[in-house]
């Protein structure tokens, strides 16, 4: 019993010490926990708040700083269709490859009027590797004018500028200041935003040609020469990055292929009717060529087919440029 009793007696003690221990004890875990939550929470706002901060940084500089471009593919069965003119004159009727300016203010109206976006080649590529930060267009359309006729700054720079629209010059270095445009109409036109300037070569010779008169080693270093040189000299004479080639008469090879990758350029284009898609390999990119038969009805009928399938488009088989 006394034992019992020193028992009662010895484990009244034991509860009221750990009761006392219990008193002091849950105050200051109750503390550790507030300022543990506290601390968390803290960190977590902070870190709420530095990703706010950088959020409202890129949106009020309206660019994303990651280095990563925004990748944003093109739907699917994207098709852009892209125009090859030439010559612009009232008096090319028996010329193939030439188009009324009238005729071509009219392409532009239509142009406009079925809601086309003009791009220029650039452009279109970018949309194609999913490198375009902006809205893609419905309803694209490139416009490109190869050779550097005179016309191009006299005729057509002025309509394209009157009606909103962009174009691609393919330029061949030879013919600058020369019997086609001057390098002072050049630099003005890629200056006003709304003209990109690639490369035609240097002499504009029909790869053909090459081909019969040369062995497969001179015809390779031959269209070495002409890919690079006439990109350096248009970048030289303009100050802006070439990216494209206009293969000369549209005539592409698996060698000319090759080359023109090796250069530097990201994208090169030929004739042929069809669109150009996501499928396309960027070193035959298709154009559909413009000739003097090109009227109004004809080219809407193109633009408005489901696939773009023209059947009367044709290729520029004689190549014969006349100045
Ligand atoms: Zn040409």
């Amino acid at each position: 019993m006394r034992y019992t009793t020193s028992s009662h007696s010895h484990r009244h003690q034991h509860c009221m010490l750990w009761s006392k221990v219990a008193y002091i004890a849950v105050p200051i875990l109750l503390l550790a926990l507030i300022i543990c939550t506290s601390f968390t929470n803290r960190h977590t706002l902070s870190s709420i708040f530095t990703r706010h901060k950088a959020s409202q940084e890129k949106q009020f500089n309206g660019v994303v700083k990651s280095k990563e471009p925004r990748i944003t593919s093109p739907p699917s069965g994207y098709a852009v269709p892209i125009l090859c003119y030439h010559d612009f004159r009232d008096d090319g009727e028996h010329m193939r490859w030439v188009t009324p300016p009238k005729r071509f203010e009219a392409h532009l109206q239509m142009l406009n009027a079925l809601g086309f976006k003009f791009l220029t080649m650039s452009e279109a590529v970018e949309i194609m590797r999913g490198r375009w930060d902006k809205p893609i267009p419905k309803r694209p359309v490139v416009i490109t004018i190869d050779d550097g006729f005179r016309s191009a700054y006299k005729i057509a720079y002025p309509l394209l500028s009157k009606h909103g629209a962009k174009a691609t010059l393919f330029i061949y270095t030879n013919a600058v200041g020369r019997f086609g445009l001057s390098w002072g109409q050049l630099k003005e036109m890629v200056q006003s935003g709304r003209i990109e300037v690639a490369s035609h070569t240097v002499t504009h010779t029909n790869p053909n040609s090459l081909k019969k008169r040369l062995s497969p080693d001179d015809y390779r270093e031959r269209l070495v020469y002409e890919f690079i040189a006439s990109k350096r000299l248009l970048e030289h004479k303009l100050g802006v990055k070439v990216n494209g080639l206009a293969y000369t008469c549209g005539i592409v090879d698996s060698v000319a292929m090759e080359i023109a990758r090796a250069a530097g350029y990201k994208w090169a284009v030929t004739i042929a009717p069809k669109p150009f898609t996501p499928h396309t390999n960027p070193y035959r990119i298709p154009r559909y060529g413009v000739s003097n038969s090109t009227t109004v009805l004809v080219l809407r009928k193109w633009l408005t087919s489901k696939t773009f399938a023209f059947a009367q488009l044709s290729h520029p088989m004689n190549c014969k440029v006349s100045h």
